[in-house]
């Protein structure tokens, strides 16, 4: 029997700067000192990968991780991190006790979650942070609800269940006017905390948005998320108009080269990897130092125009980057695919392969 070893096919990459995340973070805790900075690296940091991220975020000036759910905070402890990290995404099956064991504080928002822990047997007081919603309907107590769940941690905190460390809300970002009025319902209900004899060590109400554009929503520290990826929050301004890098340039192989009247060119990257196919006629890719025509975007490949440019197999092509090799960034390739950068990034698919620089 003959055993032919198949060519390997060339895999897309995306290429993560951690010297822009350090650079982001170092830039943005500078704005909004004495404010810190709260790292968000939930979905795996935004498609950036978590440990590398958190690492670089922490060595620039991070002072605490947030996670969605208790595993993730897990992986970062098992990695070694010892820093504050805040998890708020709770369901039937979170091991609250293993959460609370490794001291991963716990966002709250409701009275079931504050039940769980007090049934969970744990060997410590739980470290939690109430949430209460402003306004963003989403994953807090209502104002209806708070009086009664902030009285059920204090009661909690007697039996030496919990210690309560924070209050805390998320703004819609929806209009300065709206995030005025979440500013002012959450104080109010951080009055109404302390007057049932609750004692906050820390408020943190902001994420990248009003971080940055909001000093009196910052307290205690910031939630920054997509601003250490580089990106901006808003839709009047570039993440490089906020001094801004982004961190993920998208890369894929030349596969196959097809010259007639003009040059088609195949890259080995596709849906399956995580490219919007919406957009198409109007999104390019930088390939050789020109701007390419996107054609078609199957499931793990692309093809593109590259009219009379001379391309080989083997070369690269860049989808989207910090822009300085003429490429355009996440936030511009999102605009064409009607998407967020946000969703560009953290949609690039797992099998494609990070690989760290710097
Ligand atoms: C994702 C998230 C953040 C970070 O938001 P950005 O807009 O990406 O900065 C902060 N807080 C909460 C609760 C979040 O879910």
């Amino acid at each position: 029997m003959t055993i032919v070893d198949a060519v390997a096919e060339p895999l897309p990459r995306a290429v993560v700067d951690l010297a822009a995340v350090r650079h982001n973070v170092a830039h943005l805790t500078k704005l909004i000192a004495p404010a810190t900075t709260m790292l968000a690296v939930k979905a795996d940091a935004y498609g950036h990968g978590l440990l590398p991220i958190a690492e670089a975020g922490l060595e620039a000036g991070a002072t605490s991780l947030a996670v969605l759910e208790i595993p993730a905070g897990l992986v970062l402890r098992h990695a070694g991190v010892t820093v504050p990290i805040l998890a708020w995404l709770h369901g039937q099956d979170t091991d609250w006790r293993a959460g609370i064991e490794a001291d991963i504080e716990l966002g709250i928002s409701a009275a079931w979650q504050l039940e769980a822990i007090a049934a969970a047997g744990a060997d410590r007081p739980a470290i939690v942070h109430l949430k209460v919603d402003t306004g963003l309907s989403r994953n807090g107590a209502t104002r209806e609800e708070w009086p009664g769940l902030v009285q059920y941690a204090l009661e909690l905190e007697r039996q030496g269940l919990v210690r309560i460390r924070a209050a805390w809300s998320h703004l819609a970002d929806a209009s300065i006017a709206d995030d005025e009025a979440a500013l002012a319902e959450f104080r109010d209900a951080v009055v109404e905390a302390e007057r049932f004899g609750a004692h906050f060590e820390a408020l943190h109400l902001a994420a990248s948005s009003a971080g940055i554009r909001m000093p009196e929503a910052r307290f205690s520290f910031v939630r920054f998320g997509i601003a250490a990826y580089g990106f901006s929050p808003f839709d009047d301004s570039t993440g490089a108009e906020l001094g801004l890098i982004p961190a993920m340039r998208l890369e894929a192989p030349v596969t196959e080269v097809h010259v007639g009247g003009t040059t088609h060119v195949r890259l080995g990257i596709g849906w399956a990897d995580g490219v919007p196919t919406l957009g198409i006629a109007k999104t390019s890719i930088q390939l050789n130092g020109r701007r390419c025509q996107l054609l078609a975007v199957e499931a793990d490949s692309m093809l593109v125009d590259a009219g009379a440019h001379r391309v080989e197999v083997g070369d690269t092509a860049i989808l989207f980057g910090p822009g300085t090799d003429g490429e355009v960034t996440a936030e511009k390739y999102a605009d064409w695919a009607e998407t967020i950068a946000d969703e560009m990034v953290t949609g690039v698919a797992a099998r494609v392969p990070r690989v760290y620089i710097n």
